[in-house]
């Protein structure tokens, strides 16, 4: 799926690049959980706004001050992640097998390495899960680094469509 390259402005529903931080369309933070915000008038120009617009796509002026500092922390751990996504991944499958294929968006493959792992630490008393679980374990932290280096690459250089 190619969503993860693409994001929405929740305020307008303009298409927004991923790492931009204020929709250009409509001034409002792109994190913002102010969705439908009513209109307003920018402070300097006049033109009416999203009241919840921290620049006016208009002139450009700030209308609010800087999100509080909790917000940058937030976006700093998200770009974070975004940057090293291989590395938590596989480290989320080491301490908990297909926890990374989860962080991955890969639901139904993150709990079939769950399954299996669990599935394969039982066969041990039959032997073969003395070679099946590490197998399993490995496979599911080793995938997890895989698909999450490739997110990353994907979301380094996949810019949307304008
Ligand atoms: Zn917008
Ligand atoms: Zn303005």
């Amino acid at each position: 799926m190619s969503s993860t390259t693409e994001r929405y402005c929740r305020a307008c529903g303009e298409s927004v690049a991923p790492d931009t931080d204020v929709c250009p369309h409509c001034g409002v933070g792109t994190r913002t959980t102010d969705v439908g915000t009513p209109m307003a008038y920018c402070r300097d120009c006049g033109e009416e706004i999203r009241s919840a617009a921290e620049i006016c796509p208009h002139c450009g002026v700030r209308q609010q001050p800087a999100p509080a500092s909790f917000g940058s922390v937030e976006s700093d751990l998200e770009s974070l992640f975004r940057r090293n996504r291989g590395v938590v991944a596989a480290v989320a499958s080491f301490f908990f097998p297909g926890l990374g294929q989860l962080l991955n968006r890969e639901v139904v493959k993150g709990l079939l390495v769950f399954v299996g792992f669990v599935a394969a630490s039982f066969s041990i008393v039959f032997g073969v899960g003395l070679i099946l679980a590490p197998a399993v374990f490995v496979y599911g932290v080793y995938d997890a680094y895989r698909t999450g280096k490739r997110l990353e690459t994907a979301a380094e250089g996949g810019r949307p469509h304008a």
